[in-house]
């Protein structure tokens, strides 16, 4: 470990909580160096949906390399981008009646991000935006202006200006009718509100703790944006992919956003790739307005593809997803019902959580699972949820396993006794 400790900055944080040096992975299973497996119920935060080094992309990706097929092309037109272009449109637009062109902005959620916020602002010519209590939407400077986070947002060193957070669902558990205050101060002239460009949301807040919206609550917002002629960006950077079941989180609401973020698990490998998602008449970059090299990372168009032919030509991977997160909440209502204290269980699909009343609880099951070979991280403005993320290919047997650990962690640590 010295070198690490030595060499690496002290930005690092992931591998504080999981003291191991890792080797090799196959499907949800890490092992370290001297040997220990793990099961992972991390999927690179949302970045494995598939697994670890998935056999159906792995081969795609190795033909591609043997035969030298191009690696890194800038926006050049290549053969891997226009397979990557036709499958997308084939198997995931056309199939859900979604009719978007297709940005390449760089190969991280925050590219994506950033390429939403300056187009909306370019649309709209208006510079406001409006995001949501506990927000996550990436660490470079626009998206931490839209960002709730006190400890991220403080990293930036300077002003984070022209957002106004708005309540999430659910901020005041159910007890303010939605929108109240947005509404009003959109139609006060006395609000002092800047008129917004935008709208930013994600359908399940990942990083601020496993919070889902109701459908209700996003169609009413979709609603809302559409007749205050404001733009509405999903950010489906963590929770699409097939994270909640279909392929977009937004899915289950029935809305349309006007620009759409993905990242994480659409080059389905951990290979870094971004989309943004554009309604063709809101695509109105000039040429190389928004560059960046890596937007033709082609190896990640390459597993990209190869994942959607694998788990969406047909609808077993959605359902498989559907009764898995079933699976899970069962688990943890059983194990909330049967300790003491407040725990919370939240999570839609396989994006699942437990909330602990006492926040150090939720990193004190981190430690506790990962000593029982078991890896989950936490979220929450406090870091109070122990978070479920397992792959969505997960095998029933391994998540009995994985959802039997957490259970032990859980009971070890609320039960006391635990050391963390
Ligand atoms: C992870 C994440 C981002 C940022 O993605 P990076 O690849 O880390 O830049 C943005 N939005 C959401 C919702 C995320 O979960």
């Amino acid at each position: 470990m010295a070198v690490f400790t030595a060499l690496e900055s002290e930005v690092r944080s992931y591998c504080r909580g999981w003291p191991v040096a890792f080797d090799t992975a196959v499907g949800s299973r890490m092992t370290d160096i001297d040997g220990h497996s793990y099961l992972d119920f991390f999927a690179g935060a949302g970045a494995l949906n598939y697994g670890h080094n998935n056999p159906a992309l792995k081969g795609a990706l190795l033909d591609y390399l043997a035969r030298d097929g191009v690696v890194h092309s800038l926006d050049m037109h290549t053969s891997a981008k226009a397979e990557f272009l036709k499958t997308f449109d084939e198997l995931v637009l056309k199939p859900r009646g979604l009719n978007y062109k297709v940005q390449f902005p760089g190969p991280t959620g925050t590219n994506a991000v950033e390429s939403a916020l300056k187009l909306a602002r370019k649309v709209t010519g208006k510079h406001a935006m409006i995001n949501f209590t506990n927000a996550f939407h990436g660490m470079t400077l626009g998206s931490l202006s839209v960002t709730g986070n006190s400890m991220k947002r403080g990293g930036a060193g300077i002003p984070l200006v022209h957002a106004t957070p708005m309540p999430y669902d659910n901020y005041f558990d159910g007890k303010v009718p939605d929108f109240l205050w947005f509404e009003r101060v959109l139609e006060d002239a006395g609000s002092s509100l800047n008129e917004p460009a935008a709208v930013i949301v994600e359908t399940v807040q990942g990083e601020g703790g496993i919070n889902p919206a109701r459908a209700e609550w996003l169609r009413g917002l979709a609603d809302l944006c559409h007749r205050h002629e404001i733009l509405l960006i999903v950010d489906d950077v963590q929770m699409g992919c097939g994270r909640t079941g279909p392929f977009f989180s937004f899915e289950l609401a029935g809305i349309q956003p006007d620009i759409v973020c993905i990242s994480k698990s659409i080059s389905g490998y951990g290979l870094p790739m971004a989309l943004t998602l554009i309604k063709p008449e809101l695509d109105v970059w000039s040429p190389g307005e928004h560059n960046g090299t890596f937007r033709g990372h082609n190896p990640a168009f390459v597993t990209a593809t190869a994942a959607l032919r694998t788990y969406w030509a047909d609808d077993q991977l959605e359902r498989g997803t559907g009764a898995k997160g079933q699976r899970v909440e069962s688990a943890l209502r059983h194990l909330a019902g049967t300790l003491p204290g407040d725990l919370e269980v939240k999570g839609r699909g396989l994006a699942r959580g437990l909330g602990f009343a006492q926040p150090a609880m939720a990193e004190q099951v981190a430690s506790s699972a990962f000593e029982r070979g078991l890896l989950l991280e936490t979220a929450g403005p406090e870091s109070e949820v122990a978070k479920i993320m397992p792959a969505l290919t997960i095998t029933d047997q391994e998540l009995t396993e994985g959802l039997d650990i957490f259970a032990d962690a859980v009971r070890s640590v609320v039960l006391g006794g635990a050391t963390a």
